[in-house]
């Protein structure tokens, strides 16, 4: 039987972690069935515990650019281990990927590495409040930016997927602090800005959504928020989790050439180490402790093994802007072959896509925010995530996320995936 190690697994798991995941969305709740135990991972492949091989879409939730178990990136983590894991002083390596990271990115000069894109976001957040002596943020329907109790107010992702966008555990006091907009909606924001006069700290945003899918931003919304930001005296926060060193070297500030007062980081600059990080210019960041009073910390922040995950990756995406264009092309093909086969069985669809994010939904009308994302139909994605999983393809457990594409897949690997989603297609 098929996945018969995961589902022992599984079981096993669920008496001593709840839901027996670390992590929500694992869990294939929203798609039904067993998750799959991974055993190991190489380019753009996965082995399950049952020793079955999967094309592998989700890449770690975005850090896998290069694929699984890339040589550099193991390389340098095996040789780092040797000299020890972790000691909670400033080590040299530390400047070294600061530097690289402050040369990709623009309207940066300085970066603070910690552990997570959640510890990111809210570290950005209470800069931001520190900075700017104000409390209250915006933030947007559906957008996700980690866990931390701020956030979780019609947050996006896994919380969204199990119906907890407003998580219990939250309180009052917190949530009125966070004002919800729509996202690719200026006017909303305007609104929003002008009934919370001189009280709005941040704007926090994915510059491209991917925890409702994946939504860019319609032409001129994030011009609109930049202007908006200015004259109201709010700091522009880009939570560029999922976009940065992907969509660009530069993330979506160079991809589409509007730029943040904040930016925040993770999964990729950690090569797939725990590594998160924000950044902004130099008056801004010289409000953190120890040089300013907003306080921030970490004992593993900067740990050697992530920082030299991190450097090795960094390393090969400054060096090689051919990647870039490579997935591009790859996500623009697979995007066009999975339209035709879709077409053709007459399956109702949208599919949105920008650099190498890309999502499929299964609704009439486009998807441009959390409430267009939500029309679409759940039972056609169950059948269309079970059908490609069966056939050796894995896409993200879930409609509220985003498909990232890694360089390690070939273009035989991507008609593997147009073939397969063809199969399935007349299931739906
Ligand atoms: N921001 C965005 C845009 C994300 O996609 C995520 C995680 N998917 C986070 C923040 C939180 O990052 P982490 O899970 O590393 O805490």
């Amino acid at each position: 039987m098929e996945y018969k190690r995961s589902s022992a697994l599984f079981a096993e798991a669920q008496k001593v972690i709840p839901g027996g995941v670390n992590s929500p969305v694992r869990a294939f709740k929203a798609v039904g069935g067993t998750p799959i135990f991974v055993k190991e991972a190489k380019g753009a492949y996965i082995i399950d515990e049952d020793d079955k091989q999967y094309i592998e879409y989700i890449n770690s939730w975005g850090p896998m650019i290069l694929g699984h178990a890339h040589k550099p990136v193991i390389d340098a983590v095996v040789e780092k281990a040797k000299k020890g894991t972790s000691f909670g002083m400033p080590t040299e390596i530390e400047t070294k990927i600061a530097e690289l990271a402050v040369s990709m990115v623009p309207n940066i000069d300085m970066i603070r590495f910690v552990n997570s894109g959640t510890e990111a976001c809210m570290s950005a957040v209470r800069l931001a409040r520190g900075y700017t002596g104000k409390d209250k943020m915006i933030k947007f329907a559906g957008c996700y930016h980690g866990h931390s109790d701020a956030f979780l107010i019609q947050a996006g992702s896994g919380a969204v997927t199990f119906g907890s966008p407003n998580s219990p555990g939250v309180t009052q006091g917190t949530a009125k602090d966070t004002l919800l907009a729509r996202y690719n909606d200026l006017e909303n924001v305007k609104e929003i800005i002008l009934q919370n006069e001189g009280e709005i700290a941040c704007i926090i945003i994915e510059p491209v959504a991917g925890n409702m899918g994946c939504i860019p931003p319609v032409a001129g919304f994030l011009e609109g928020l930049r202007a908006l930001c200015d004259e109201h005296n709010i700091l522009l926060v880009f939570d560029e989790v999922m976009t940065g060193f992907r969509l660009a070297k530069g993330g979506v500030q160079e991809l589409l050439g509007i730029h943040a007062d904040i930016v925040c980081f993770g999964k990729v600059i950690g090569g797939g180490l725990p590594v998160g990080a924000f950044a902004a210019r130099k008056e801004i960041m010289s409000y953190l402790a120890p040089l300013g009073p907003v306080y921030q910390a970490g004992t593993l922040s900067g740990n050697p093994l992530a920082m030299a995950a991190g450097l090795a990756m960094l390393e090969e995406l400054n060096a090689k802007d051919e990647i870039f264009t490579s997935l591009q092309k790859k996500t623009e093909y697979l995007h066009k072959g999975i339209a035709e086969v879709l077409t053709a069985a007459n399956v109702t669809h949208q599919i949105n896509r920008i650099g190498s994010m890309i999502s499929v939904h299964f609704c009439e009308e486009p998807v441009i925010d959390f409430a267009s994302s939500a029309k679409g139909n759940n039972d056609s994605f169950k059948k269309f995530f079970h059908g490609l999983l069966d056939k050796g393809i894995y896409i993200a457990p879930s409609a509220f996320e985003t498909w990232f594409l890694s360089d390690a897949l070939s273009y035989e690997d991507l008609d593997k995936t147009i073939q397969a989603v063809k199969e399935v297609a007349g299931e739906l």
